[in-house]
């Protein structure tokens, strides 16, 4: 085959890759996109999507197996599931959007080149698969992260990472989960929704330990009501003849999950060679995403925390748009975060006690309408405010369905709404998004329905 040439050459088409090539076809740069997998990523591919597809297969099956027991009437028989058919559902839903990831870049006339890349120098890429050496002006690295492994816990067999629970046939029986974060709460309840007996094992002191206890508390009541041992400050051992041994005791699981985190993929990608700037095992990167060395850049979760895939396709669509010229700069205010737990956990901006001058004020999903409704008052909705001038500088909500909250409370911090703004603003009734502007109300002493 014969050797490339392009003005932007991207290392990996996951969400922060292929947002920038879109972008950077539709701004009439030449680029071309290498990545060993299929488009879409982590995040397409093992990740967001086929998680949450999981998610919502079990909550449906829960939901059904709980009505005879609930209070709205709903009389029918015990569910049971075609796991086979949910997996088969899942896989389509993945394939249908890894076809329409490379349809929307070939539509950009961006060029995608399978293989493993390989930095040869700060301009030339070997790819190996396809044998070519493609030239570029300028390289994004946006290779990603892989899973942590344990020493004691090596993956295979029994012992699956977020992958390899992706790729289970059968319901196991029992799970263990070793990590009780974002990946280990939201797998860990989907399993239980689907009758696994489920023991989560955290070696910090609480559960999504990045939060505080105020927010994370709906969340663990909700996992002991699903039947779910949650063993914190406990760290997992090893696995011998069916067991996990842990610091406080053994816990029978016929698979265990260990989510401790993700690591950068930089190994294997000459990066070394290159001696760019690390930090930690990081990318280091300035506030256009330009590594330390002038014409690479590097994106998404190859470059730290927060490593979500929104934040990796904003990162990629500023630099397409710096590499084209643009006045741009990674400048944003907030990056919304949402662990699809049950119930949800939403967090954007500043959380109690992280900014100076700031008080929190709580609307409790108990004063909701909808929540009522919907038969979830478990959760509320908080707002960090500024005393000096009532600028929103964080707002949380823990609730059922609560991830839709995301985009107003990035808006309104982006805007820079004030307490005034948001309970000025006429919000649907009924809808949980009235919490929101109750909250608001609440901090001005003016709530209305509390
Ligand atoms: P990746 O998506 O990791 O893509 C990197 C790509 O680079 C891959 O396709 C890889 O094959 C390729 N690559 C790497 N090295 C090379 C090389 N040398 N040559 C060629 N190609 C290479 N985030 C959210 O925001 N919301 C969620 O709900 C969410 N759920 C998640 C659930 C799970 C189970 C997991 C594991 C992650 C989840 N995430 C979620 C995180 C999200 O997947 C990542 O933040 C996101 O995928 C990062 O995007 P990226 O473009 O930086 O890297
Ligand atoms: P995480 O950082 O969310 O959680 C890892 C947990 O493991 C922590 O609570 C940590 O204290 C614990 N831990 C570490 N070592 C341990 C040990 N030896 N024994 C027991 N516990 C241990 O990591 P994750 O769940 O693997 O997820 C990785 C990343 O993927 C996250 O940082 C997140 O950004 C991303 N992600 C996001 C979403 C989402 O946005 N909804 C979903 C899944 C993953």
């Amino acid at each position: 085959m014969s050797d490339l040439k392009c003005k932007l050459l991207i290392i990996g088409a996951g969400p922060g890759g292929y947002v920038c090539a879109i972008r950077a076809g539709q701004l009439g740069i030449d680029t071309i996109v290498v990545d060993e997998g299929k488009p879409g990523g982590t995040c397409l591919n093992v990740g967001c999507i086929p998680s949450k597809a999981l998610i919502h297969a079990a909550e449906e099956f829960h939901r059904i197996a709980q009505a005879p027991q609930g209070p709205l009437g709903i009389r029918c028989g015990a569910p049971e599931i075609d796991f086979a058919k949910t997996v088969a559902w899942k896989d389509g839903i993945v394939q249908r959007l890894n076809s329409g990831v490379a349809a929307l870049m070939k539509k950009a006339g961006v060029r995608f080149v399978e293989g493993r890349a390989r930095f040869l120098d700060g301009k030339t890429v070997a790819v190996n698969g396809s044998g070519q050496v493609i030239q570029a002006q300028y390289i994004v690295i946006a290779s990603g992260s892989a899973p942590v492994e344990l020493p004691d816990l090596p993956f295979g067999g029994p012992i699956l990472s977020s992958t390899g629970a992706m790729e289970l046939t059968q319901v196991p029986d029992s799970l263990a989960v070793v990590g009780g974060g974002y990946i280990g709460l939201e797998l860990g309840t989907a399993f239980a929704k689907l009758g696994t007996k489920v023991t989560v094992v955290e070696a910090e002191e609480r559960i999504l330990p990045l939060y505080d206890a105020e927010l994370t508390r709906p969340v663990s009541a909700r996992l002991k009501a699903l039947g779910v041992a949650v063993k914190t400050g406990t760290r997992a051992r090893g696995y011998e003849n069916g067991r996990l041994q842990t610091s406080q005791g053994d816990v029978a699981a016929e698979k265990v999950l260990v989510t401790v985190g993700r690591r950068p993929r930089t190994a294997g990608i000459g990066i070394e060679e290159l001696a760019l700037t690390q930090d930690g095992p990081f990318v280091k990167t300035d506030s256009h995403c330009q590594s330390s060395m002038r014409g690479i850049y590097a994106i998404g979760d190859v470059t730290g925390e927060p490593m979500l895939a929104h934040r990796a396709m904003a990162q990629g669509e500023m630099v397409a748009e710096y590499i084209a010229g643009h006045a741009v700069q990674w400048d944003k205010r907030a990056i919304p975060a949402v662990c699809f737990t049950d119930p949800e956990v939403v967090a954007c901006g500043a959380l109690p006690g992280e900014a100076e001058g700031t008080a929190a004020t709580l609307f409790p999903l108990q004063a909701n309408g909808r929540a009522l409704t919907a038969e979830r008052e478990d959760g509320f909705l908080r707002v960090i405010w500024r005393q000096s001038d009532h600028a929103v500088v964080g707002l949380q909500a823990v609730g059922a369905g609560v991830s839709e909250l995301s985009a107003a409370f990035a808006l309104a911090i982006e805007m820079g709404a004030c307490l005034e703004d948001i309970g000025a603003t006429i919000h649907a009734h009924p809808t949980q998004s009235e919490a929101l502007q109750e909250a608001c109300l609440r901090a001005l002493g003016q709530a209305l329905h509390i």
